[in-house]
């Protein structure tokens, strides 16, 4: 395993009944980078959030934490590991301090160091004020912030934020999105949710999970990339083999998508588009379609979401 790579799960597969909501996922996290986890409601998000976390046991596959196995290693796993859940376990008749008191005990954090740990974890959040207030009496956006404080008591190398910002109002929305920006440069994040915006603001990379399955992994620089218009989807009716489309000049890599779809990616300012059509037309290939993507995290979205797989 690379030594900078956090979490790495492979082949997880979660059934509930005969139901399969996580089919065969697999990925890494490297240190330092913010991973969004992006998909409809009903995707799989959460269940695979909670397989990770150690909160809910896989049907199969491994999971492992900077190198220790969730199931094997639980402890030192979930050292490294800290977990806001969809629904943030807070006692609602306890203190900002008293509750943070409470977690920090939980976590197993050393007395002596409760006090530093709990300042600076509130200072983090944007806290430090609300100490001595119920949590019951805080705004969502607070109480969400409590939340994000707990978890990340003890320094963990990982952070889980299952859709952090559900449920809370336009201005709350912007400062846990700043705050979870900030901790991306100190820890390695994984942000899930179904709001794009919230990806394309926060996160370096992103993967699109539909029906259980990763239909798409990809850092959001090449995502965006295509806005230049250098990837291209072809399709034709007697497609040639890929060897010989990889010999047209200007292209830099192709995936083949079905039989007659290819997506392109071009060497910026080629005429790879120009050879492929000259190449078609000696050759019989029935070229019939010609896409051009603007690449656009929503647009790529809406593709994958609503069927189609793209090439892993
Ligand atoms: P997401 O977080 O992306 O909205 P979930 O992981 O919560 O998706 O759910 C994935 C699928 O698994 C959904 O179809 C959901 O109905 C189903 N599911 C989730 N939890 C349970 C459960 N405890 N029992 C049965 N089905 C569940």
């Amino acid at each position: 395993m690379n030594s900078e790579t956090l979490i790495s799960i492979n082949g997880v597969y979660r059934y509930y009944g005969n139901y399969c909501a996580v089919n065969n996922v697999s990925f890494t996290v490297e240190r330092g980078e913010v991973l969004g986890f992006l998909g409809l409601n009903g995707a799989g998000k959460s269940t695979t959030m909670q397989i990770i976390s150690g909160v809910l046991s896989a049907s199969s596959g491994a999971v492992s934490i900077a190198g220790f196995d969730i199931m094997d290693a639980p402890r030192q796993a979930k050292s490294q590991l800290g977990f806001l859940p969809e629904q943030p376990p807070l006692y609602h008749d306890l203190t900002v301090d008293e509750y943070l008191d409470y977690a920090a005990r939980l976590r197993g954090i050393r007395r002596t160091n409760i006090r530093t740990v709990i300042e600076k974890s509130k200072q983090r959040c944007g806290l430090e004020t609300v100490g001595q207030r119920l949590i019951n009496n805080l705004s969502k956006g607070y109480q969400q912030r409590v939340g994000i404080a707990q978890a990340i008591l003890h320094a963990p190398a990982v952070i889980i934020l299952d859709e952090p910002t559900n449920g809370l109002d336009p201005v709350q929305i912007k400062e846990i999105r700043e705050l979870i920006k900030e901790l991306g440069r100190d820890h390695s994040v994984i942000l899930s949710t179904h709001i794009l915006p919230e990806v394309q603001t926060i996160c370096d990379r992103v993967l699109i999970i539909h029906e259980g399955q990763l239909v798409l992994d990809r850092q959001l620089e090449n995502i965006n990339e295509g806005k230049q218009n250098n990837i291209i989807n072809i399709a034709f009716r007697q497609a040639p083999s890929l060897d010989t489309l990889n010999i047209i000049e200007g292209i830099k890599h192709i995936d083949q998508i079905s039989d007659q779809q290819f997506r392109f990616e071009l060497h910026p300012g080629s005429a790879a588009i120009d050879h492929i059509v000259r190449n078609s037309a000696a050759s019989g290939w029935g070229l019939f379609e010609i896409i051009p993507e603007t690449g656009s995290l929503e647009e790529t979205f809406m593709r994958l979401t609503s069927g189609e797989k793209e090439n892993l």
